[in-house]
C-alpha cells in the first residue's frame, strides 16, 4: 500500500462515515483518482475485528483497469426492505452477496437491471465491475492455494501419512482439471468403499470464494498433524473422512489466471449465447430451476440447462451416491459468517421434527465455536438447486453451508487477504471434528437441545 493512497483512503473513509449506503459511492471520488471508491475502504460499518492491513490490502486489489475490462456486470446496492423484496431481486437474476438493514448488495447483469427497472426496484448505487478490477492471487495473496499448489499439498499430506491419507479425483471440470478428494481412513484407501460412518467437507463450488478452499484444506492438514491427539485419533480410527477443497477448479483458476481477480462465481461452461458458466450451487437436482435461480445464461446465478448438467455437480452427486456411509457434510462458501441449514429452496422448515431439532442443535453448537450466525438457509431468501438441499432431500445427509469470513464486503468480501486464513481455519476446526464425530448418528444431536438457536438474530448473506 502506497502512503499516498493510504492517505486518500483514510480521508475517504472519514467522508464515508456519514453515508448509510452499503458501499461507498464512486461518484464521491475525483475521477482522476484511480484507486479510491473501492468497496473495501472501511467505514463505520466495518467490524472492529478487521485489521487495517487486511482492509488496505483488499482496497489495493480493487484499483485500476484489469481483466474485468470487458465485463458488463455491475456491483449494485438495492433497496430491499424485506424478504419478499430480496426474493424479487434474486428472481430477477441478481446474485445477492450481502444483506444489511433495508438494502442488499450484489452482482447484476444489464439484463437483470432491466428486470429490476420493470419491477420498480430502486438501484441506489451501481458500479461497473470493469471500473474496479484487481491486481493479483497476486503477490499479496500468494499464500492462497491455486489448483496446482492444492494438489501438491494434498499429495504431500498423503505421502507423509501413508495408511491414513490418500488422494483421488472424483471428476473433472469442463477444462479437464481434476476435482481432488483427500481421504482419511485408517483401513481403506482411495475410492474403496468403507462401512465406517463418513463425513465430507467441500470448498469452492464458487470460484471466487478462495477462502473456502483454504479452510477444508488446512483443516485436513491440521487433523493429520494432530493425528496422535486422543480425540482425533479416535475419530480417525472409526470414521471415513473426505475433503474436497476445490469443487470448481476451472473457475477458481480462471478467477486468478491473469494475476488479477475476475470475480468469477460460476464454472467454465461455454454458454451458447457467449457467456461463461453455470452456478454450481443452483445446478443440483432438488427443486432445480425454481425460485432464487436464473434462466439467464449471463446471470451469476444461472442454474444451467438442466439439473446436474455440469461435470462438477455430477461428480459430487456420484461421489455421494456411491458412499451411503456419508452422513454429515459441510459445504464451505464465503462470505457473511453464517451457518446455514436446509431448506434453502423453500420457506418451510424441515418437516421431520427430530431431524429439525438435530439440525438446530448442530447449527447452534457450531455457531458457538466459530461465532457465525446460525439459521435456515431460506430465511434470507429462497434459492433452489443448492448442494445441501439435494444432499439432505435425496440422501438424508445432514448438510450445512458455512459462509466464512468476513462478515461484510467492507472487510474484504471475497478477497479478504491472507490475514484471515489462520483465524478462519482455527475457529472451524471444532465444527469439523464435531461433524465427523456425529456421522455415526447425527440425529442424536437432537438430544442436545436447540433452544439457544431460537433467540439468535439473522444477518447478511451469500449462498
Ligand atoms: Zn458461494
Amino acid at each position: 500500500m502506497q502512503k499516498k493512497t493510504l492517505t486518500k483512503l483514510s480521508i475517504l473513509s472519514v467522508l464515508l462515515l456519514s453515508f448509510a449506503a452499503v458501499l461507498p459511492a464512486r461518484a464521491e471520488v475525483s475521477k482522476d483518482d484511480p484507486k479510491p471508491g473501492s468497496f473495501f475502504d472501511g467505514s463505520s460499518a466495518a467490524p472492529a475485528a478487521i485489521s487495517e492491513a487486511a482492509k488496505t490490502a483488499a482496497a489495493k486489489k480493487m484499483g485500476g483497469a484489469g481483466p474485468l475490462a470487458d465485463d458488463d456486470r455491475y456491483w449494485v446496492i438495492l433497496t430491499a426492505p424485506d424478504k419478499a423484496a430480496r426474493q424479487r431481486i434474486v428472481d430477477a437474476g441478481v446474485s445477492i452477496e450481502n444483506v444489511s438493514a433495508g438494502k442488499v448488495a450484489g452482482v447484476a447483469t444489464p439484463k437483470a437491471l432491466e428486470k429490476l427497472a420493470e419491477l420498480g426496484i430502486r438501484v441506489e448505487k451501481k458500479t461497473a465491475l470493469r471500473s474496479i478490477s484487481t491486481e493479483d492471487f497476486p503477490n499479496s495473496d500468494q499464500v492462497y492455494h491455486n489448483h496446482a499448489r492444492m494438489e501438491s499439498e494434498l499429495k504431500s499430506i498423503a505421502s507423509s501419512n501413508q495408511g491414513l491419507a490418500s488422494v483421488f479425483a472424483i471428476g473433472k471440470g469442463w477444462q479437464g482439471r481434476s476435482i481432488l478428494a483427500l481421504r482419511l481412513n485408517t483401513t481403506e484407501q482411495g475410492s474403496k468403499p468403507s462401512q465406517k460412518p463418513g463425513a465430507v467437507f467441500m470448498g469452492a463450488h464458487h470460484a471466487r470464494e478462495h477462502l473456502s478452499v483454504e479452510t477444508p484444506l488446512l483443516i485436513a492438514r491440521w487433523i493429520v498433524d494432530n493425528r496422535d491427539r486422543a480425540d482425533v485419533k479416535k475419530l480417525l480410527e472409526t470414521r471415513d473422512v473426505y475433503f474436497i477443497p476445490m469443487v470448481n477448479p476451472d473457475g477458481a483458476e480462471y478467477d486468478i489466471a491473469t494475476g488479477s481477480y475476475r470475480w468469477q462465481r460460476k464454472n467454465m461452461r461455454k454458454n451458447p449465447g457467449g457467456s461463461i458458466g453455470v452456478d454450481l450451487n443452483r445446478n443440483f437436482g432438488w427443486g432445480w430451476g425454481g425460485a432464487g435461480s436464473s434462466g439467464d445464461q449471463s446471470s451469476d446465478i444461472y442454474h444451467g440447462p438442466s439439473a446436474f448438467s455440469e461435470p462438477e455437480t455430477q461428480a459430487v452427486r456420484d461421489f455421494l451416491s456411491a458412499r451411503p456411509n456419508i452422513k454429515t457434510l459441510i459445504s464451505f462458501h464465503s462470505f457473511s459468517e453464517l451457518v446455514l441449514y436446509p431448506w434453502g429452496g423453500q420457506d418451510d422448515p424441515i418437516s421431520d421434527p427430530r431431524a429439525l431439532k438435530a439440525y438446530k442443535a448442530m447449527a447452534a453448537k457450531m455457531a458457538k465455536w466459530n461465532g457465525y450466525t446460525p439459521q435456515q438457509s431460506s430465511d434470507l431468501y429462497v434459492a433452489t438447486g443448492d448442494t445441501c438441499d439435494w444432499a439432505w432431500g435425496e440422501k438424508k445427509i445432514f448438510s450445512f453451508t458455512f459462509e466464512l469470513t468476513p462478515r461484510s464486503q467492507w472487510a474484504g468480501g471475497f478477497y479478504p487477504g491472507p490475514d484471515v486464513i489462520g483465524p478462519t481455519v482455527q475457529k472451524n476446526i471444532e465444527p469439523v471434528l464435531y461433524m465427523i464425530g456425529l456421522a455415526d448418528d447425527p440425529y442424536r444431536a437432537a438430544d442436545e437441545g436447540a433452544s439457544e438457536l431460537d433467540s439468535v438474530p439473522s444477518l447478511g448473506v451469500v449462498k
